[in-house]
């Protein structure tokens, strides 16, 4: 076993680095002779250990051998032959379980006693599980929209909790991510069943949603070891499908841009086998509902993405009828039971609960909602509650806090000096109490 690097091809047996000290590119676990068997004493992902990492430690909580259910109804709708699998079954609710039980069992036989990630939100829910059960420190930096839901799974797994997320951070050498390469030599266990499923009669397609690209390229990898010693002797498409601009905006636990491991993607780019296609929000909160009153299963917003990306495919006749298409459906829908507001207010009109509102907000609110104070008594109060952010940074929130009619703003004048005085309107109490109702 090696780490070969994608982009000047550097290699090392070292296998606890994360990127290549030579060009910066991304590293991918390479195995000398790869045999593909299962381990029939083993469930799960470890079913698949003769083409995973060689682990001491197994730090398990159960993830992997997630259901393949055939989609009828939408299957009928559509003329093609679909298949969900459905990743929301794993322990945290995501498939980013298989990627945190062996990179953090790696981390464990390395030794490691914490360790810190950034995250939107189910890659720090699924670390933090799997931290928790290994006895390791999790720091978590969190990405201030991130769904107040997830949030709480962190807090609750005894996560250590930081609001301090830039880009600065993430340049951090000691960071963990999901592109590292033991993580995504656990996402790879999703082909490896859905090889097993099918038995060697493979989908056409298989969409899922492309986030960082860590996801799709694990599948891929497990595509083309497997076609490498001879097991598969098809071309599968990926479709990695997109939120546009808007949707990206609208919904929690959308990568930011900063986080897309372009390095990832351009590899199975190269191979001609990637389709790329996007959706906007009323599409994928449509979706939403069409796989919750057709086929019984709910997913969160990014989730349900391939679905209309898959029909635009159709329409453009980039996919023919009758093809056999797999969708990941990569995360429940329980782990945002919120989004149902969405589907209640089609069109977006009024704010979502918890959906349109980070934590830095919502402590914003919170703190108005004792006292009305100018931005200045506002930014130390926050600082005192260990929200540091820049003074800049706080304008802008409220801002948008009063674009939201969650704020208004009363010029004063105090020792001579003109302030604007931050209040709570009725519309912003209100909010605060449904978010505490939610949650309780
Ligand atoms: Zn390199």
């Amino acid at each position: 076993m090696f780490l070969k690097c994608l982009e000047c091809k550097f290699e090392t047996s070292d296998l606890d680095i994360k990127k290549c000290p030579n060009c910066n590119g991304f590293l991918v676990l390479k195995y000398d002779n790869l045999e593909f068997t299962r381990d029939p004493k083993e469930i799960g992902i470890w079913k698949y250990n003769a083409v995973l990492p060689k682990l001491t430690n197994k730090i398990s909580l159960g993830e992997g051998n997630t259901p393949i259910i055939k989609a009828t109804q939408i299957s009928k709708e559509l003329g093609i032959d679909l298949y969900f699998k459905n990743e929301g079954t794993n322990p945290t609710g995501s498939f980013m379980d298989r990627g945190s039980a062996v990179y953090i069992s790696f981390l464990k036989d390395c030794g490691k006693k914490a360790i810190k990630c950034f995250t939107t939100g189910n890659f720090g829910c699924s670390i933090a599980a799997y931290c928790s059960k290994a006895n390791i420190e999790a720091n978590i930096y969190v990405h201030e929209r991130v769904n107040h839901f997830k949030l709480l799974q962190m807090i609750w797994f005894g996560s250590r909790i930081s609001m301090k997320y830039d880009e600065v951070l993430l340049k951090a050498k000691d960071f963990i991510t999901p592109a590292d390469p033991m993580f995504l030599e656990g996402l790879k266990t999703q082909f490896l069943e859905i090889f097993d499923y099918f038995e060697g009669d493979l989908p056409d397609y298989i969409a899922l949603p492309m986030g960082s690209g860590s996801n799709i390229f694990s599948n891929y990898k497990a595509f083309r070891e497997l076609k490498e010693i001879g097991l598969v002797n098809k071309d599968i498409k990926f479709i990695g499908a997109k939120p546009d601009e808007e949707a990206s905006r609208a919904f929690a636990d959308l990568d930011p841009s900063f986080l897309y491991c372009k390095g990832l993607i351009e590899e199975i780019g190269k191979s001609g086998l990637l389709l790329e296609a996007t959706a906007g929000k009323e599409e994928m909160v449509k979706a939403m509902d069409e796989f919750a009153k057709k086929e019984g299963i709910l997913v969160e917003p990014i989730t349900s993405i391939s679905l209309p990306v898959i029909k635009k495919l159709i329409a453009n006749k980039k996919i023919k009828e009758g093809s056999k298409i797999l969708i990941i459906l990569t995360g429940s829908g329980l782990k945002e039971i919120g989004s149902v507001s969405l589907i209640k207010n089609k069109g977006f009109k009024k704010l979502k609960i918890g959906q349109e509102i980070g934590f830095t907000k919502r402590m914003i609110l919170e703190v108005l909602s004792t006292n009305s104070l100018s931005g200045y008594e506002l930014w130390k109060k926050l600082r005192e509650k260990g929200i540091e952010i820049r003074l800049p940074t706080l304008y802008e929130h409220l801002k948008q806090l009063e674009e939201m009619n969650f704020i208004t703003s009363i010029p004063q004048t105090v020792k001579n000096r003109k302030v604007n005085i931050r209040c709570l309107t009725k519309q912003g109490s209100e909010y605060l109490r449904t978010l505490k109702t939610l949650e309780h």
